[in-house]
């Protein structure tokens, strides 16, 4: 595949290294490339979803710290931790989630970075009718964005209402759900004010069907072999993107459920149960709210030291317990999105 960068052979395996040893590594001193790791049969599969649809672009990919589309530039940088097993599991370990690890997720990146990319190959952010349909392009990008997760303006595809993040995020993020749907679009999307997007996308790609890009630049940005900060440096920045405050009234919360109370028989710590409970506690509220679940880890966190602070009790039954721990979590990581959601870089 000649569009795939192919950074370097294998030097060295990965997969005899400690964690340490793999956070003292520069970026660029990662002995990967694509070609050869499921990775390229995905992005394989992606060009046939787009011969399929007779689009002849294709964008180009590269590895970088994550997933990107440079502005005007007709590819896009995939993660390198997708590139190996071992730092996927590193990934995992930092993170809590693997951004892309399944098949599924992973495709859907491709499809959402591919919106980016085509409309950089066609320049179509500069039609005005695009401009009418989504938006203003140029619109500065936000840090954070506060997603109204009840519209039916907008597609969702990847989590988090992302396509409410930014005009160029809301074409990417209907350019995905039309590749991937073939037809079933239209009924998915029957009376929804997104129908209108989709419309004019399909319009849009009937156009261009069969047109080479005008735009062939092959750039890379910030490949991996350019970019010297370490693994260690590379996961603290992240982990400090998704990090979350606790503002003193979640104490009143902590009290609802848990008890300070010390006189009765001998009882389990609320720190200690939530910490038992962590992972799923985490899973759950991730998935049912669509947040990252280092946002919702975080939350639980500040919960159990609170929880360690304040000396709290499990007064009354576990389970019922566990079920007012799940609201409160979801109600704090909500919070979070209603004061200003992290952008993820996609
Ligand atoms: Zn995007």
């Amino acid at each position: 595949m000649k569009d795939i960068d192919n950074i370097q052979e294998i030097g060295f395996d990965l997969r005899s290294l400690t964690d340490e040893q793999l956070l003292n590594l520069r970026l660029c001193d990662l002995p990967l490339k694509i070609e050869g790791t499921s990775l390229e049969g995905r992005v394989k599969r992606l060009y046939q979803e787009l011969d399929d649809r007779q689009i002849k672009f294709k964008p180009y990919v590269w590895l970088s710290a994550e997933w990107f589309t440079p502005d005007g530039i007709p590819g896009f940088a995939i993660p390198f931790y997708l590139a190996h097993p071992r730092l996927m599991r590193l990934e995992r370990k930092f993170m809590l989630e693997v951004e892309g690890g399944s098949h599924i997720e992973c495709m859907r990146i491709l499809r959402h970075e591919t919106g980016h990319a085509l409309s950089n190959a066609y320049t179509l952010h500069g039609r005005r009718d695009w401009r009418e349909v989504f938006g203003s392009f140029t619109e500065p990008y936000p840090d954070f964005y506060k997603p109204d997760p009840g519209s039916r303006g907008y597609v969702l595809h990847l989590n988090a209402w992302y396509a409410q993040a930014h005009p160029a995020e809301d074409f990417a993020e209907t350019f995905a759900v039309w590749l991937a749907s073939g037809e079933a679009w239209r009924s998915a999307y029957g009376g929804w004010p997104a129908l209108r997007k989709l419309e004019y996308l399909n319009n849009t790609m009937d156009q261009i069907r069969g047109d080479l890009p005008a735009n062939r630049v092959r750039r890379r940005i910030e490949p991996l072999s350019r970019l010297k900060l370490t693994l260690r440096d590379h996961y603290q920045r992240r982990r400090d993107h998704y990090a979350m405050e606790w503002p003193p009234i979640y104490d009143n919360h902590l009290f609802r459920t848990f008890s300070q109370d010390s006189h009765s028989t001998p009882l389990v710590s609320a720190a200690g149960f939530l910490q038992r409970n962590r992972r799923q506690l985490r899973q759950e509220v991730a998935e049912g709210t669509g947040l990252h679940h280092y946002t919702v880890d975080q939350a639980l966190k500040h919960m159990i030291n609170r929880c360690k602070e304040l000396k709290l009790k499990v007064a009354i039954a576990e389970s019922e317990a566990k079920l007012r721990a799940t609201i409160m979590l979801t109600a704090q990581s909500l919070n979070a999105v209603h004061s200003g959601y992290p952008r993820i870089a996609l």
